[in-house]
């Protein structure tokens, strides 16, 4: 299976024309991170896609860029996580790690309510309530207030 999913990733950034790199870490505590870049095309990932939450972290990096255009100024951030998180799930060959994809969106959603640059917008919202509900997380909780610890992955 973690060979499976490699290949997955690799396949998938093939077909948009990305390239992978993998970044380690050395640490296989921290958690899996990964960064899409436009110009060049890149997806940076910190742990080898073999196993879900790397996986799924890698999709969504992948997801960036084939779900919406790098022009930065006309879609809201929150609405390219969310586009890039529709985006990973859609096409997961394996259930997704719906806790993981609560946690990154929870990050956001917590610096929505105390910095004016991340909005929620109506995809982020809806994304967020339902992934709250697979994970019995409840749904009020996603659209209230929390401090942001650290930056939100990307
Ligand atoms: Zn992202």
């Amino acid at each position: 299976m973690s060979a499976d999913l490699q290949a997955h990733i690799e396949r998938l950034a093939q077909d948009l024309d990305v390239e992978l790199w993998l970044l380690i870490n050395g640490d296989p505590d921290l958690d899996p991170y990964g960064e899409a870049v436009s110009d060049p095309r890149v997806v940076k990932i910190t742990h080898a896609p073999t196993t879900l939450a790397p996986y799924m972290v890698a999709l969504h990096e992948l997801g960036h860029h084939a779900s919406h255009a790098w022009t930065g100024k006309t879609l809201p951030r929150l609405e390219c996580e969310a586009l890039a998180w529709n985006w990973a799930i859609e096409n997961s060959l394996i259930e997704p790690d719906w806790n993981l994809i609560y946690a990154r969106l929870a990050a956001y959603g917590r610096l929505a309510d105390t910095n004016r640059r991340f909005k929620r917008t109506q995809s982020f919202t809806d994304l967020i309530v339902r992934v709250a509900a697979l994970t019995g997380t409840d749904a009020i909780s996603v659209t209230h207030n929390g401090d942001p610890q650290k930056d939100p992955p990307s």
